[in-house]
């Protein structure tokens, strides 16, 4: 079968790798679309060992397997459904927990890939190939934290602290369950005016935000947006750390002192909070297919993935060519 190898300096080439061979408990999975994800571009420069590729939607391929022919997006930590995290239904948690999908294991720049049984989570009717991808990490991983948050702030005012497809996803889903206003920060025009469509308020990074806000949402992890989250944040309000991080360099001030604030962190979210996503997918359904602004085979995607390292697409989807 055909898949992408990212050997490096962002180059990906398309090669001729072994058809996936489903060992005990797996399934063989037919890729229909895999949606790219700015955690990719760390392995996209640096090169990568195995198939990358996360954010998956595909058919069962597996001749007399009893689900053969379903529609499932790919849940990525391989959990082993038995620890304490597991038991708790902290899945994405799992203490057990050795490979994700796209990362250690092959992933979704392919055509087929073979998938853990329990990792996949069956795809209703009404979602189509293209939107099924945003269940994963644009809604599951945003829609948890927030989860997450509103045990120590109910709602009120929030500030998103960059609107790339997670920060979007969670001014869709905190306007969905009544935070407003909701205030944006992003210093690519392009993202900030998708934002302001979102009816979220476009603030500039330079325009001090001290103490306002309920909840302030940190999703990149990147350069001076833990500090501003530290200072944007109100008295008993929380911040919301979301996804991958780089070192967070922090200066203690007078403001972050005279306050007291929660900071909640997270990463992924548990399975079972699927049916939840789904909902918050169909709620806003008109908003989440807005967000897929680019598509590509598989031959097209070194160039997707140029244009998406230039911030120039929100979520753009590779859609394999007709599988031989
Ligand atoms: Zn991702
Ligand atoms: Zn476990």
């Amino acid at each position: 079968m055909r898949a992408a190898q990212f050997t490096g300096g962002g180059r990906i080439e398309i090669v001729e790798a072994p058809e996936p061979q489903p060992g005990p408990g797996e399934v063989r999975v037919r890729v229909a679309a895999c949606a790219l994800c700015g955690s990719d571009l760390r392995p996209w420069r640096r090169g990568w060992p195995v198939i990358s590729g996360h954010e998956i939607v595909g058919e069962i391929d597996d001749v007399g397997h009893p689900r053969h022919g379903e529609r499932v997006i790919v849940y990525i930590p391989v959990f082993c459904g038995r620890c304490q995290e597991c038991a708790a239904g902290r899945t994405h948690l799992c203490r057990e927990s050795r490979e994700l999908v796209g990362w250690q294991r092959p992933g979704g720049y392919a055509e087929r890939l073979a998938v853990p049984e329990r990792c996949l989570l069956s795809v209703p009717d009404d979602v189509p190939d293209r939107l099924a991808p945003l269940l994963l990490d644009t809604i599951g991983t945003t829609a948890h934290g927030i989860r997450l948050a509103r045990r120590v702030v109910e709602g009120g005012s929030a500030l998103v602290l960059g609107a790339g497809p997670i920060g979007l996803g969670a001014i869709i889903v905190l306007a969905r369950i009544g935070f407003a206003p909701i205030h944006v920060v992003d210093p690519a025009s392009y993202r900030a005016a998708f934002a302001a469509s979102l009816a979220a308020f476009v603030t500039s990074p330079d325009q001090p935000a001290e103490g306002r806000f309920h909840l302030v949402v940190e999703p990149t992890g990147k350069g001076a947006a833990p500090q501003s989250a530290l200072e944007a944040v109100g008295p008993e309000g929380a911040i919301l750390q979301l996804g991958e991080s780089d070192a967070w360099a922090i200066t203690e001030t007078r403001s972050i002192r005279l306050k007291d604030f929660f900071l909640v962190r997270s990463f992924y979210f548990p399975i079972g909070s699927y049916p939840a996503n789904l909902e918050l997918l169909r709620a806003d359904r008109a908003k989440y297919e807005r967000l897929v602004d680019a598509t590509a085979d598989l031959d097209g995607l070194s160039d997707l993935f140029q244009s998406f390292a230039q911030g120039k697409n929100l979520k753009p989807l590779m859609l394999p060519s007709d599988a031989r």
